[in-house]
């Protein structure tokens, strides 16, 4: 298998200017010209021989080159169709890649990972497009795709938020809903200038391994996030409040003021002060009122 190509600013502009190709901002298209950054996620991915790797946006292929040979098999999905010509011959010489352009929104990963891994956990890799970032990530958890990890460049904001516990301004439905399901590990932070165009906002790689086992148990994980998202949408006030006033949630007052009670709580707690372990009981407390 060829040797990667890509990675550096002279090879991805000589690729642009063959094709003509013009950046799309609303598809979040900025590449990555930095070998070291790319062999960083390879290496954080930890990616082997007996992988199948599922790549959202390769772009030119820069990043795909790399996972082609490191991974067994690679498929990569490409909203932009001006981009699958250029990535035709980026990745002509490897041939454990297959390209789906189609908005990865819309793609039933479940029957992917049947079909290419025997539904076996599957390693997802990817320079996300930042518009998109937390439908892409809550898709993979909710529609039950299996997964080993999820190891993903975000922006740096975005991967804080994912990584925080309670106490602090970033933590949110976003920390809460991601810590349900993997541990997050923040493996580096990426400055703009590793990217074509530049982004107006720093990056980092966040790695998500998917919990073997689930760290809470929840007898109703709808109620939870609906909780979750209710205590969250008014964060200034108490939990009470917020979920009196959730139109998601058809909890009545007595309900509410028993079940916080039973949590061991105080009538003025905030839902940003809960743990995720707090919000499963309290789940738990108002399925079994
Ligand atoms: N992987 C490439 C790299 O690192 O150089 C490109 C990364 S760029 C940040 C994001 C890529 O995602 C772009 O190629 C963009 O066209 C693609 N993209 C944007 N929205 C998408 C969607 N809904 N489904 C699939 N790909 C999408």
């Amino acid at each position: 298998m060829k040797e990667p190509t890509l990675g550096n600013p002279q090879n991805t502009i000589q690729v642009l200017q063959k094709y003509n190709f013009n950046f799309q901002k609303k598809f979040g298209q900025n590449f990555l010209i930095d070998t070291h950054v790319l062999d960083k996620i390879i290496s954080a991915a930890g990616i082997t021989k007996d992988d199948f790797v599922l790549e959202i946006g390769p772009g030119i292929g820069t990043m795909t080159q790399y996972l082609a040979c490191a991974a067994r098999e690679v498929v990569a999905v490409e909203i932009d169709k001006n981009l699958i010509p250029i990535l035709e011959d980026t990745l002509s010489g490897y041939d454990n890649v297959s390209i789906i352009n189609e908005d990865i929104l819309k793609v039933d990963l479940v029957s992917l990972a049947e079909e290419k891994n025997q539904g076996r956990p599957i390693k997802v890799v990817a320079n996300l497009p930042y518009y998109i970032t937390t439908p892409i990530i809550m898709g993979l958890f909710e529609k039950k795709v299996p997964l080993e990890s999820i190891t993903v460049m975000v922006q740096k904001e975005v991967a804080d938020r994912m990584q925080v516990g309670p106490g602090t301004k970033d933590y949110g439905a976003l920390s809460l809903a991601v810590q349900y399901y993997a541990e997050p590990y923040i493996v580096a932070n990426v400055p703009p200038n590793c990217f074509m165009p530049r982004p107006s906002v720093g990056s980092a790689v966040i790695r998500l391994t998917r919990h073997k086992e689930m760290p809470v148990q929840v007898k109703d994980e709808q109620l939870m996030f609906k909780l979750i998202r209710a205590s969250f949408n008014q964060r200034r006030k108490t939990l009470a409040n917020g979920l009196k006033n959730s139109s998601e949630l058809n909890l009545s007052k007595e309900v509410i003021e028993q079940a916080i009670e039973q949590l061991g709580k105080g009538a003025s707690i905030r839902g940003e002060a809960l743990t995720l372990e707090e919000f499963a009981r309290l789940a738990n407390i108002i399925s079994d009122l």
